[in-house]
Order: structure tokens, then C-alpha cells, then sequence
């Protein structure tokens, strides 16, 4: 998504037709909240793909002010481009390909998670053309069977990254792993995991490569799993103030993130007419319809076709008929209730103007909320509000 400046009295008149408004001041917040939670462990803000689609830079910001003490993301761009922005607080990166261009990584100080003895060797590479010490973090596999080095692979690993660290290649500054099951409260697989990674750890000490911080609980685990904070936690999903267990409900965070639309045409529509592609839906009665310049290009899942409320004109109205490219419909009632082109309507938020919720969304889907707060994008511009800098950044 594209973000645009937008000054505190700019008119209604120049808003954009698809916005995602993230309010900084939750994202602090929730920050707040997720050092409670760590008691005496560091948080790292994860900040991987635009920050859960937030905007990176404006999150990390926004994270760092409210204490959060390192960074993390997936790709070495997203680790360079908080680097681009003067952010200079740790940044972990764990996903990369074994070809990936370390080198101006490892210049820009941003450490790097290895995966294999592939990666831990183009690292190494990497750091003698640089001709400096490249910053490791063991991304160990303890049951998830995703990214992270593999059982059958340590011992060959423990064995390079003795030679690297004696060399002065890197230096191995963490070790960290990943939950499968986090969210399935009191799962054994996620103490399965503890043990598998403490064990690691041991064997890391006893290679002569101990690593300074250790670090496991995703959000699921910081909210629910205070034995596994260790050193760090990392959570993502929570700072965005959405919650990663719905059936433990949201844990007091605040949804940083809210949909909103504006009206471009209001209405008649006679009883029987049919309405949107395919004429799903036949208005039962006379009424009038709003247009909203929103669809599934701009991430509104057709599949969420006339089962999904907005919120406009004071009050919740059902989305009637196909959900388009570029538009969807919304039933006002036979009097159009006074809501005039130009209205805001909101697809969802906090909840503290009575719009639905991300989650509300991924219930209908039969998904989670990240993938609702990431899959919206297409011509939705990101604007935000809160934080140190105002609406101005
Ligand atoms: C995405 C991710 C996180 C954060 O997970 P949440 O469920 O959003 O808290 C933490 N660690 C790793 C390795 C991740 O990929």
C-alpha cells in the first residue's frame, strides 16, 4: 500500500476514496501492554511484511518509542529499508534465500538468522568480502519443520560456526525458534518445543558459541506462556492489536488498523430490481443503496458477498449482492436514513464507532485475522494518526 501525508484540517473533500487509517497511538499501546506481559524479557516489535501491512517504518517508530528493544523481519529489503530510515535498534532478519546479498546487510549491522550450514557459509562469505564480523542468530527447528536448522543438520552447523566465530566471520549473538502450536492452549507439542530448544541451547554452550539472548514465544506464547519469555519475546500480531488465540478473546489490545470508504452515489432502487453482478440479491422491497468505491482488488474477499455489515451513517447495514472489482453495495432501507455521497462508512476497526471488527471478517472467511489486515491493499492508501509525529510522517 502506498501511504499519503495528510494534515490534521484537510477537508473530508480531499480524503481518499479507499484508506487504511492506522492509529499509532494502539500500536503504542499494545506495545505497553506486551512489556507487561514480558516482565523482565526484551520485546522485539516483528515488523515483517510492512508490519503486518501497518507501514514498517511508521510501526517500528511507533514500537521503539514505546519501548520495544529490537526489530524483526523476514527479508534483508525489509531489514534495509528500516536501516534507509535511521532506525538503528537491533533488526533480525530470517528468511533468505542461500544466494541472498548478505554483504550490505552485514554492512547496515542487521543480523542475520541462519537456517543451514548453506546459509551460515554465504554469511561467512559475505562478511570477509565486507571485511567485517557478521551478527548471527541460530534459527533453530524444534518441531515446526518450517525454516530453522534441522536436527540432522546441528552438529555439522555446530561444527562451521566454531571455525566462523574463532575466524572472526560472525558472531553468534542469539538463538531462537519457532512454536507451531502456540495458540492451542497447553498443546505438549509446545512443550515438546522448550525442551528441544533448551537442549540446543546446552549444546551451543558447549560448542563454545553460547549465545548472549534466547528467544522463542511468538504473541500466542507471551500472552499465555510466561515460562517461555527466556531473554526476548517476538511478538507481531498482538502489537497490531489483534488477538492470536479469538477463543481466549483479545486480551485488551486496541486494532491499529481501520477499513474506511466513502459513499459515491446514493440511490433508488425498486422492489424486485436485482442488484450487482449476477443479481444475487433483489431488493424485496422499494429502497435505496449506497455505492462504496471498494472491492476485491482493494482486498474486500468476494467470498465475503452479502454477508458482511459497514458501518455508516451511525449505524451497521448489510453489503448486498456480488461484491465487485472496484465497488460493492450497501442497503440503506426504503427512506436512505439520511446518509448522504460523500459519507465515511467503515468496514472494520476497533469497534469504538460500532464497526465490525478484522476478526469478524476472518470468522466468515475461515481464516485469521493477519491474513484480513494483510490482504487488503490494491488502491487503499495507508494514512495514519497518533504517534510522536501526528498525522505528518
Ligand atoms: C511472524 C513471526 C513472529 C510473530 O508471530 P505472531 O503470531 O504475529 O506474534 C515471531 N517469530 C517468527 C519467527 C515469525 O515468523
Amino acid at each position: 500500500m502506498t501511504t499519503v501525508q495528510r494534515t490534521e484540517n484537510q477537508s473530508r473533500r480531499s480524503l481518499p476514496q479507499a484508506e487504511a487509517v492506522i492509529d499509532l497511538d494502539a500500536v503504542a499501546d499494545n506495545v505497553r501492554r506486551l512489556r507487561e506481559y514480558a516482565g523482565d524479557a526484551a520485546v522485539m516489535a516483528v515488523v515483517k511484511a510492512d508490519a503486518y501491512n501497518h507501514g514498517a517504518v511508521p510501526v517500528a517508530r511507533a514500537a521503539v518509542a514505546a519501548g520495544a528493544r529490537e526489530l524483526g523481519v523476514t527479508t534483508l529489503s525489509e531489514a534495509l529499508t528500516l536501516r534507509a530510515a535511521g532506525i538503528d535498534v537491533p533488526v533480525l532478519s530470517w528468511l533468505h534465500t542461500v544466494d541472498a546479498d548478505f554483504a550490505p546487510a552485514i554492512a547496515a549491522g542487521v543480523e542475520l538468522g541462519v537456517s543451514s550450514p548453506r546459509h551460515l557459509a554465504a554469511i561467512v562469505d559475505a562478511a570477509r568480502q565486507v571485511g567485517t564480523t557478521a551478527t548471527v542468530s541460530a534459527k533453530i527447528d524444534t518441531g515446526l519443520n518450517r525454516n530453522g536448522l534441522a536436527p540432522d543438520e546441528w552438529p555439522v552447523f555446530l561444527r562451521e560456526l566454531g571455525r566462523a566465530q574463532a575466524e572472526g566471520a560472525v558472531r553468534l549473538r542469539g538463538a531462537f525458534s519457532h512454536l507451531a502450536r502456540a495458540d492451542e492452549l497447553g498443546h505438549p507439542e509446545t512443550d515438546a518445543q522448550r525442551d528441544r530448544f533448551v537442549e540446543a541451547v546446552a549444546d551451543l554452550r558447549r560448542n563454545g558459541t553460547a549465545p548472549e539472548i534466547v528467544h522463542i514465544a511468538n504473541s500466542a506464547a507471551t500472552l499465555t506462556r510466561p515460562d517461555l519469555r527466556f531473554d526476548m519475546v517476538r511478538p507481531g500480531i498482538a502489537m497490531y492489536g489483534l488477538t492470536p488465540i479469538p477463543e481466549e478473546g483479545d486480551f485488551g489490545f486496541r486494532p491499529a488498523m481501520t477499513l474506511r470508504t466513502r459513499v459515491i452515489l446514493v440511490k433508488k432502487v425498486t422492489a424486485g430490481s436485482g442488484v450487482s453482478y449476477g443479481h444475487r440479491w433483489t431488493a424485496p422491497r422499494d429502497t435505496v443503496v449506497a455505492l462504496l468505491p471498494m472491492g476485491y482488488a482493494d482486498g474486500i474477499r468476494r467470498n465475503l458477498s452479502g454477508r458482511i455489515e459497514v458501518q455508516l451513517g451511525g449505524r451497521r447495514r448489510p453489503q448486498v449482492g456480488r461484491i465487485c472489482m472496484d465497488q460493492v453495495v450497501v442497503d440503506l432501507g426504503p427512506d436512505g436514513d439520511g446518509v448522504k455521497e460523500g459519507d465515511e462508512a467503515l468496514f472494520f476497526g476497533d469497534g469504538r464507532r460500532g464497526e465490525p471488527g478484522a476478526q469478524d471478517w476472518a470468522d466468515l472467511l475461515d481464516t485469521i485475522n493477519y491474513e484480513v489486515v494483510t490482504g487488503i491493499g490494491g488502491r487503499t492508501v495507508r494514512t495514519y494518526v497518533g504517534g510522536e509525529g501526528g498525522e505528518l510522517r
